[in-house]
């Protein structure tokens, strides 16, 4: 008989037992917030948001404003700061008069302050303008208003505008013409570069100017796009809205040189025929949707010259277009060959 088969071999060892799990541990501690005070949250939120709120106080506040740029060496008109009606009558005294009252706060187009020519008008102005704390300046007798737009970046690269020259009529813009290589560009670069480094500024601000006998006096900053660079749409390869949008994009500036010389007219209180703008050779409109009320900004007419700069041609249409913006003697000045030459 065949041998028996083998004895079948023995059943594999059993796998050894799991490793036993690794003991209990209190999980680690959640890491801190990344601003965990009040102190670090707001100081994360000042170095993001742009233009900074300092800036914006000091340009809220005519008073501050006026101290930053005494303290940057920025000649101004002779001020005095004014709490209460006798400090009116002595801050009246020591500047003299003709001068011009302000409320320090919320001013703006000509609203808030008042011309003093003779004494018997101060408590009046002083009542009419509700007895807030005020400055007093010196009324100036400027031969020109002018205005300079810079833009600086988060990385402190600062870019200037060409100056504009300005006219007023009631405390509101009616005019810019653009400058090409102002004898005061120099000087007024100057004076907002100190101020953009001063404020840590990032973003478009501009600076507006007296032009007096003895040289410029700086009137207000506005920490924003401004009414007066409004042609820098038409007029410069960056305009000023586009480099303001760079700056706080952390994107690089644009080229703020002047392209083609341009005046700008605003169309104020009431709007003229858009057809009849449209038949001025180069003007372009660009109108708000804002309902008509008194003194209110409605749009701007931008009219850009050729290379010649403000020739006749140009004069022509300038008037052409403050004619219809009800502008006529401001018109009957540019049309005078004098006026603004470029
Ligand atoms: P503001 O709101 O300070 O820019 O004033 C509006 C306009 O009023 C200026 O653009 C000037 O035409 C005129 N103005 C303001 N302050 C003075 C001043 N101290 N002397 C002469 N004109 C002034």
């Amino acid at each position: 008989p065949p041998p028996p088969p083998p004895p079948p071999p023995p059943p594999p060892p059993p796998p050894p037992p799991p490793p036993p799990p690794p003991p209990l541990t209190t999980p680690p501690p959640p890491p801190p917030p990344r601003h965990s005070t009040r102190r670090q949250r707001q100081m994360c939120i000042r170095d993001r948001v742009h233009p900074p709120a300092a800036a914006l106080a000091t340009a809220q506040d005519r008073l501050r404003e006026k101290q930053a740029f005494g303290e940057l060496g920025i000649p101004t008109p002779a001020y005095a700061a004014v709490d209460s009606a006798d400090g009116l009558r002595q801050a009246a005294q020591r500047l003299g008069l003709p001068a011009v009252l302000k409320t320090r706060t919320e001013g703006y187009d000509g609203k808030g302050q008042a011309v003093l020519r003779d004494a018997a008008e101060l408590m009046p102005a002083w009542e009419r303008l509700g007895g807030v704390p005020m400055i007093l300046e010196s009324l100036v007798r400027f031969r020109r208003e002018l205005s300079i737009i810079a833009v600086r970046d988060a990385a402190g690269e600062v870019r200037f505008y060409p100056l504009n020259e300005n006219h007023h009529r009631e405390g509101i813009l009616r005019l810019s013409m653009s400058r090409d290589r102002d004898p005061w560009q120099a000087w007024a670069e100057d004076c907002v570069g100190r101020l953009l480094r001063h404020l840590d500024y990032v973003g478009t601000l501009a600076l507006e100017l007296f032009q007096t006998d003895d040289g410029l006096l700086a009137n207000e900053i506005a920490p924003r796009v401004h009414n007066t660079g409004h042609w820098t749409i038409e007029g410069t390869p960056s305009s000023q809205f586009e480099n303001h949008l760079r700056a706080i994009a952390g994107l690089p500036l644009g080229d703020t040189t002047l392209s083609r010389a341009a005046a700008m007219v605003n169309l104020i209180g009431r709007l003229p025929s858009l057809d009849a703008i449209a038949e001025v050779p180069g003007a372009v409109s660009h109108i708000y949707g804002k309902a008509e009320r008194p003194g209110r900004k409605l749009g701007h007419v931008t009219l850009t010259a050729d290379a010649s700069g403000f020739n006749t041609g140009f004069r022509e249409r300038l008037a052409r277009l403050l004619r219809l913006a009800g502008e006529d003697s401001l018109a009957a000045q540019v049309e005078e060959p004098a006026a603004g030459s470029n």
